[in-house]
């Protein structure tokens, strides 16, 4: 018998461990007794109904090559769905902002590009390029079936000047079944409610961020003349919600905010009635932008924090939260299964970004800087096939750490941005890896205290 090395125990009380698989996702209660058998390879000692429920959820394989052939045939399998991952576009129609967020991470770049090209004609060749990519897309995989995403950002991509310009991204997406999201601030969104609620079919929903209750908020997400944006942003969410357009509410969560999120999910579900409309979950910041690194909270301390305000107040539960091992914690605990990964994100598979300076870029938090950009779409078509190809090779089958890492199938190399402010060049092609061990840890024995 073989043990697989994608495997996690965690102390779970004085006689019990909790085993999890780290490649399916399944996850057991075992004794201390059976546990010390297994970590010591002593199956024979171990009882036939237990070690046949270990073969079928697959923590043990009956002999090495048969746990090889199955991680090679898992991996063949993931590299083909990842291959052929539906294109995914996000557009920027400008770089152009209302507000001057503290930690707003595009002012650390020059934006270079082409100029004064007519928005409209911009939104064309955009569209072009997109044509382009599915083009090549299409004549290597067939036709997508799929919905096509188009997200669209910034700056700001709402702003009251370029409601033009969205109206004919809509039509663009509308002609060829696209749907869209759009990230958004929130502040200019009453001018495009008549334009979202024509475009019904094509609008999947907006993400705004909202980083506490009013007087936290308005010191992080400011106007360029230091006000704050808190009010006109809880105005115009009312008002898209009363349009059934769904909002994402991100909480961007740093040491100076997170004391302070009862409060917003309180003023959230006084405001809100726990409307189906409204989507909120907390993002625990990586990275500062340009506010710098010191209000960081480790994702770990921040984890747990965030599971003792929510025992304190039932209204936490109002947020959703995006820590990193929480897709693979979530099939545990909804008994869903869970799809394991090769790569970690869009940017290592079919996602680009065409701004509106005709730069095409893989990974969101490249926007802006040439370092970073893998090709242009106007004056001439030119995708950089050797810079592509360096982010699709962002897998746990290429680079070396990642290929012995246990983690590998839940982190995919993980975000190569997560410190980009540190170095101007990203490493792509190294590891950037998170404490997994630790979080699955903490998460598996938060959630277990409440079943
Ligand atoms: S590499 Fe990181 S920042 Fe870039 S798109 Fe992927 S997850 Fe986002
Ligand atoms: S980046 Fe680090 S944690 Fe992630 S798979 Fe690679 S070695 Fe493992």
């Amino acid at each position: 018998m073989i043990l697989i090395k994608e495997i996690e125990f965690i102390d779970y009380n004085e006689n019990e461990v909790i085993m999890i698989n780290l490649i399916n996702g399944a996850a057991d209660i075992i004794e201390k007794n059976i546990y010390n058998l297994i970590i010591n390879s002593q199956f024979d000692k171990i009882d036939k109904q237990v070690l046949d429920c270990m073969l079928e959820r697959k923590y043990l394989f009956t002999d090495e090559k048969e746990y090889h052939n199955f991680l090679e045939k898992l991996d063949n399998k993931i590299e083909e769905l990842e291959k052929r991952a539906t294109p995914s576009f996000l557009v920027v129609p400008s770089y152009a902002c209302n507000l001057h967020c503290i930690y707003c991470y595009e002012q650390t770049y020059m934006i270079k590009g082409t100029k004064d090209i007519d928005p409209l004609k911009m939104v064309d060749i955009q569209f072009d390029g997109i044509d382009k990519i599915i083009k090549i897309y299409e004549d290597k995989y067939g036709n997508i079936k799929d919905d096509i995403r188009i997200t669209i950002m910034g700056g700001e991509p709402l702003l009251k000047c370029n409601l033009k310009t969205i109206e004919y991204i809509f039509k663009q997406a509308k002609k060829r079944n696209y749907i869209i999201d759009i990230v958004s601030n929130g502040v200019d969104l009453n001018y495009y409610v008549d334009l979202f609620n024509k475009y019904k079919s094509t609008l999947d929903h907006i993400q705004i961020t909202v980083d506490g209750v009013k007087e936290i908020h308005d010191k992080r997400r400011i106007f360029h003349n230091g006000q704050g944006s808190f009010d006109l942003i809880m105005k115009n969410i009312k008002l898209a919600i009363e349009n059934n357009i769904l909002i994402i509410l991100r909480v961007n969560v740093d040491d100076t905010n997170i004391d302070e999120l009862p409060a917003l999910a309180n003023f959230l579900v006084k405001e809100f009635n726990n409307s189906e409309m409204l989507k909120p979950y907390l993002y625990l910041l990586q990275d500062g932008g340009c506010s710098g690194e010191q209000n960081i909270v480790n994702e770990k301390i921040g984890i747990e924090k965030i599971f003792q305000l929510e025992e304190k107040n039932p209204n936490m539960t109002i947020f959703r939260k995006k820590f990193h091992p929480e897709n693979f914690i979530e099939s545990i605990f909804n008994d869903v299964p869970y799809q394991p990964v090769l790569r970690h994100c869009g940017a290592a598979k079919n996602q680009f970004i065409l701004d509106c300076k005709s730069n095409v870029y893989k990974c969101w938090h490249g926007i802006g800087n040439n370092n970073y950009r893998v090709g242009t779409f106007y004056p001439k078509y030119e995708l950089d096939d050797e810079k592509i190809n360096d982010w699709f090779n962002r897998s746990v089958k290429i680079i070396n750490k990642c290929k012995e890492c246990k983690y590998r199938y839940i982190c995919g190399t993980g975000c190569p941005a997560a410190k980009h402010m540190d170095n101007d060049n990203m490493d792509i092609k190294g590891p950037s890896c998170v404490n997994y061990g630790e979080l699955i840890k903490t998460i598996m024995l938060e959630k277990m205290k409440k079943l």
